[in-house]
């Protein structure tokens, strides 16, 4: 809440303190600029807290090409982050390189599944492709009907809202100014600069420039711009399993549906459903969480629910992010529509972006990935 000790102005100031946000803020604050955030809620408690965390690039990807590029060097960037977070604030992220198995049921699945595997090779992960016997060798609760499956081994997953805090706190820690409970409710404009934002105490904060980090929100601070970005929320179910007597240890790709193991729980997700900005859970999407689940690992038939939960994925309509400038505007730089993967692309975001409000100049990786695409 924005009160008389607060500051009035800043050098960068930063919409939305998700993941997005707190990475920029972190890697902004390393370079030594004024940087400050502001949430409208809490920090990190929107799609950032819902995530699973995988740091799996397979999925989303057919192929080389700037999306592997850029979600590629994201995925080799955290470890490293991770552990210098960790080291700063004596958070504890969960990172493990667990391995993944993207197994398939139906016979018929099986050649396309190896063509997948053929597309996924110039990537330069280690893959091994196995029968549906030898995927039971390395997770023996895998479903009997499970016929076939590739195993990527460097596949990892990580705790997304610990990294979110973590990265919020190290800003912190490093003098980049938070607020939450600050709703940005417009933009002061002048010619084609932001010149400040206006919060909903009808208060205002100057700035030198303006990041729009609102996650699934981006297309409301657009329409102050009068641009028009085509960003909406994606809505995701997730289940919280007990693990099965015998436990889980490897990441589970199958159905269209994901299983992570995380200590003596399994995470199950998620549905993808377009609802509009509701985050409630349904009774359909628990069922078919559950139903799906025990179809790929029967044992998870009997687990205890230990909880529900959802979330707001930013999609765009090519499912890539948006990261750049904003067209027609000197000072607005946009960092969002990450859809599914925006946990692994949390810090090349934050670095990248970072590089761009430092230099002036967008970092090759980036370039592919400008607003302007859709403006
Ligand atoms: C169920 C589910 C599972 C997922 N699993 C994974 C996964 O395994 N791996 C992965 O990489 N990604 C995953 N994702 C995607 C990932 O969670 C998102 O891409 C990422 O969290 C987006 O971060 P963000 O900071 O852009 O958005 P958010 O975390 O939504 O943050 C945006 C913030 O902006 C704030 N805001 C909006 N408008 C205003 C305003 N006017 N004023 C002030 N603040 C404002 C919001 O309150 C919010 O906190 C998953 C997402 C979901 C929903």
């Amino acid at each position: 809440m924005i009160n008389s000790s607060v500051r009035r102005h800043t050098d960068i100031l930063i919409i939305g303190g998700g993941i997005i946000g707190c990475a920029i803020a972190y890697y902004l604050r390393k370079s030594g600029r004024e940087v400050l955030v502001c949430e409208q809620g809490t920090i990190g408690a929107q799609a950032s807290s819902a995530a699973a965390g995988l740091l799996a690039p397979l999925g989303p990807l057919s192929g080389p090409g700037p999306f592997a590029d850029l979600l590629l060097a994201g995925y080799i960037l955290l470890p490293a982050v991770a552990a210098e977070l960790e080291e700063y604030t004596g958070l504890r992220l969960g990172y493990a390189r667990t391995g993944a198995l993207r197994v398939v049921r139906n016979p018929k699945r099986v050649a396309h599944l190896r063509k997948r595997m053929e597309a996924w090779r110039p990537l330069g992960l280690e893959l091994h492709w196995l029968s549906g016997d030898e995927a039971r060798q390395y997770e023996p609760q895998l479903a009997p009907d499970i016929c076939a499956a590739v195993y990527a081994p460097q596949e990892s997953q990580i705790q997304a809202n610990a990294l979110t805090t973590a990265f919020a706190q190290a800003a912190r820690q490093m003098g980049a100014h938070l607020y939450e409970h600050t709703t940005i409710t417009g933009l002061l404009l002048q010619d084609a600069r932001v010149t400040g934002v206006c919060t909903a105490q009808e208060e205002t904060i100057a700035c030198q420039h303006l990041v729009i980090a609102t996650g699934a929100w981006a297309g409301q601070c657009a329409e102050w711009l009068h641009v028009t970005l085509p960003v909406t929320p994606l809505h995701g179910q997730m289940l919280l399993l007990a693990q099965p007597t015998h436990p889980l240890h490897t990441l589970i790709f199958g159905e269209a549906l994901y299983l992570v193991p995380r200590g003596e729980a399994v995470l199950v997700g998620a549905t993808k459903d377009e609802v509009g900005f509701e985050t409630r859970v349904t009774d359909e999407g628990i069922d078919w969480l559950r139903a799906t689940a025990a179809r790929l690992v029967p044992a998870l038939q009997e687990s205890a629910l230990l909880k529900i939960w959802a979330g707001l994925r930013p999609r765009t309509p090519d499912t890539r992010p948006m990261l750049g400038p904003v067209a027609g505007w000197e000072n607005v730089t946009l960092a969002t529509g990450h859809n599914s993967v925006g946990i692994m692309l949390s810090a090349i975001t934050g670095q990248l972006i970072a590089v761009y409000l430092l230099t002036g100049s967008l970092p090759a990786l980036l370039q592919p990935f400008v607003p302007a695409r859709f403006q």
